[in-house]
């Protein structure tokens, strides 16, 4: 057996265990635990001396990113809510151990003033600005329209589309040449679930962003690009992300009959975030295990 069917054979399959949780959730909770990378991501100096500010840092596909940056050579500020103060310790602890700054700035993104405060704090405490990935998300699955409440529908506005709207506009002011920003959209922008409509909706205003403001920022030199992840094994699933019945079949549709790991899905930003990608721009790139859905 060749070393990728080993590599590819240690991922794991559904069929998963129940595991709720009140959103935003712990990843720490979760079974199996996610794989961030934490003993399996090696850096190869892709991105030494680069300053990045990643939301949702302290879990998931974030918590990866930030991981995969510092093994890389960045260092790295990371946000997240103040109830994921556990989680983010740990991401924390690991960029420290690479030798790399680490900034924690927890604190709600749905609030425009603090995303102000958010960059300010992240470039005052890096010493500058090359990176901003705007990763942090809400998702809570509602079966119909009459069920979905105002307060769910605004504040997965708020976190989803107003929030990047607020950090980048402010990030602007420090970035320079060079610099890169990384939206994180969704499948779900492409082919929304019926559970998922406002999600999915704001999934596709993060696709429509990047277009727009890649050409807003071309002449500046500054790239624009989005990820959008198929399904992948994060506790924004079992938080409230969706029922517990699709939980515990989570990734079984996709091609490769599993979710995806957050560490499989770093390397992308880690080459949207280099300079090796200098001509990448204004797109969205897919990894939605073989699904092809964009
Ligand atoms: P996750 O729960 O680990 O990360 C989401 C993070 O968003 C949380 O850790 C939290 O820190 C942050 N967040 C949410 N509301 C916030 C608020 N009001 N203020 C500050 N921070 C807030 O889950 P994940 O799957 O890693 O999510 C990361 C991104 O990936 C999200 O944008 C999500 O929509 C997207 N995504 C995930 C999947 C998947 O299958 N997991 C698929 C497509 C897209
Ligand atoms: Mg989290």
């Amino acid at each position: 057996m060749n070393e990728n069917a080993e590599h590819t054979r240690h991922f794991p399959e559904p069929p998963f265990r129940e595991q709720p949780q009140p959103a935003p959730g712990l990843a720490s909770e979760m079974d199996p635990l996610p794989d961030h990378g934490e003993t399996s991501y090696t850096g190869t100096g892709r991105l030494i001396g680069k300053k990045a500010l990643i939301t949702g840092g302290d879990s998931g596909i974030g918590r990866a990113i930030a991981i995969s940056f510092a093994r890389e050579g960045a260092d790295v500020a990371i946000n997240y809510l103040p109830e994921e103060e556990e989680d983010a310790r740990d991401v924390i602890a690991i960029i420290q151990s690479e030798g790399r700054i680490a900034v924690a700035i927890p604190g709600d993104i749905r609030n425009e003033e603090f995303c102000s405060e958010l960059v300010n704090d992240a470039v005052s405490s890096l010493g500058g600005l090359d990176i901003l990935i705007n990763n942090a998300g809400r998702q809570q699955y509602c079966e119909t329209l009459e069920d979905l409440t105002t307060e769910s529908f605004d504040a997965t506005f708020k976190t989803n589309v107003y929030a990047p709207f607020w950090i980048t506009r402010a990030a602007l002011a420090h970035l320079k040449a060079g610099a890169a920003i990384i939206n994180t959209s969704s499948v779900q922008a492409f082919q929304p679930s019926a559970m998922l409509l406002d999600y999915a909706q704001t999934k596709a205003c993060m696709a429509i962003f990047t277009k727009a403001l890649a050409k807003q920022l071309g002449s500046r030199n500054i790239r624009v690009n989005a990820v959008a992840p198929g399904p992948y094994w994060t506790v924004l699933q079992p938080s409230g992300g969706q029922p517990q019945e699709k939980v515990k079949q989570f990734g079984k549709n996709a091609p490769l009959g599993r979710p995806g790991q957050p560490v499989e899905i770093a390397p992308l930003y880690v080459t949207l975030a280099s300079d090796e990608c200098s001509y990448a721009s204004g797109q969205v790139w897919c990894s939605d295990g073989g699904t092809g859905t964009v």
